[in-house]
């Protein structure tokens, strides 16, 4: 299916490097935000295209989910547009008094391009219809109550996948090991079991997450379901604001964006996939074709030239136009496709 629906010209085909390079030219500086709201959206596509268009007039990067359950949107608006941006989401219904998080670690290229898809969900759960009521959720919690509650010995569950929680988390936190959101739900009822009356806690990234688990265990007989209210986003946020509160969590905040990270403490948590050094730098295998996610510090990042494996740097030296040839063969787009089921650390041992 094209993202796009076959609308041509009205959206964006700059290549990455064209869309770099703009972005590094701009005379203005930018803000990163996040937003998401489960709400009746009656019709996605003609959302979406009306979107697209008054966004990119106020010259508004970012990746953008609608389905018919609501919008997620992580965002990159120029400071010189930000009212115009405001007035333009209130004058949606559905999008009216959005509250925005800030990222915290911001140097305004987050995002190089608008994409803005029409998605069967805005989070992929998996789950049959009558599973959970969206409008039965877990109690949201601010940091000073958060803190609190993992003082008095809650259970803290992180909600994310493995390639996040393995650079940062609470400390103490249960990190299921899966891939994607859909797999975690019937692992963190697995994992719970015998702790249907026991306070529990959840957490992700923004939140929007967290809003269908919580839903999801409360459905399953989980009576005391908590979750972090704006995710790690805005803990860090209240972090930077209260002075006195502890920071309970450890390493950097996965995000999903050009950046790939946001740190929110100075620990390092996790090590080089390659040599086995402590680092949390994530990068995409500078082989496009390969693209894997994987963690390399930066002597590896030197050494082996931002790839994962001797082949895909061998790729990369090929002529273009050879790698145009064998890169039909192996395209793999997914930005986000990681590292669970393969050991890096063997690709360079002879
Ligand atoms: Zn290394
Ligand atoms: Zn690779």
């Amino acid at each position: 299916m094209d993202p796009n629906g076959g609308k041509k010209g009205v959206f964006n085909r700059l290549s990455k490097y064209e869309a770099k390079k703009r972005l590094n030219r701009e005379p203005f500086t930018r803000k990163t935000i996040s937003f998401y709201r489960y709400v009746a959206i009656k019709n996605a596509i003609s959302l979406r295209d009306k979107l697209y268009l008054e966004w990119k007039d106020l010259f508004v990067l970012g990746r953008i989910y609608i389905a018919k359950e609501g919008i997620n949107a992580q965002l990159s608006v120029p400071e010189n547009t930000w009212e115009d941006f405001i007035s333009n989401i209130n004058s949606y219904p559905e999008f009216k008094a959005m509250r925005f998080k800030y990222a915290i670690e911001d140097d305004g290229k987050s995002f190089f391009k608008l994409t803005i898809k029409v998605r069967d969900q805005i989070v992929a759960d998996g789950l049959k219809r009558n599973e959970y009521d969206v409008s039965n959720v877990g109690k949201h919690l601010d940091a000073v109550s958060w803190n609190n509650a993992i003082d008095n010995g809650a259970t803290v569950i992180d909600m994310r996948n493995h390639y996040e929680s393995e650079i940062g988390r609470f400390k103490g936190a249960i990190c299921p090991q899966t891939e994607t959101f859909k797999e975690e739900l019937p692992k963190v009822r697995e994992l719970l079991s015998g702790k249907e009356n026991k306070k529990i806690l959840l957490y992700c990234t923004g939140g929007i997450r967290c809003e269908k688990a919580s839903a999801y265990l409360k459905h399953h007989g989980f009576v005391n379901v908590n979750q972090l209210h704006g995710g790690i986003i805005d803990y860090a946020r209240q972090l930077q604001q209260n002075s006195n509160l502890e920071n309970k969590f450890e390493g950097k905040n996965f995000v999903f964006d050009e950046r790939l990270g946001e740190r929110i403490s100075d620990t390092i948590i996790s090590a080089c996939h390659q040599c086995g050094s402590p680092s949390d730098t994530h990068i995409n295998c500078k082989n496009v074709d390969c693209n894997l996610l994987f963690i390399q510090c930066e002597q590896c990042r030197e050494e082996h030239e931002g790839c994962c494996s001797p082949d895909c740097i061998s790729t990369i030296k090929m002529p273009p136009d050879i790698q145009k040839m064998t890169s039909k063969k192996r395209k793999n787009n997914k930005r986000f496709h990681s590292h669970r089921k393969l050991d890096l650390s063997k690709a360079f041992k002879k």
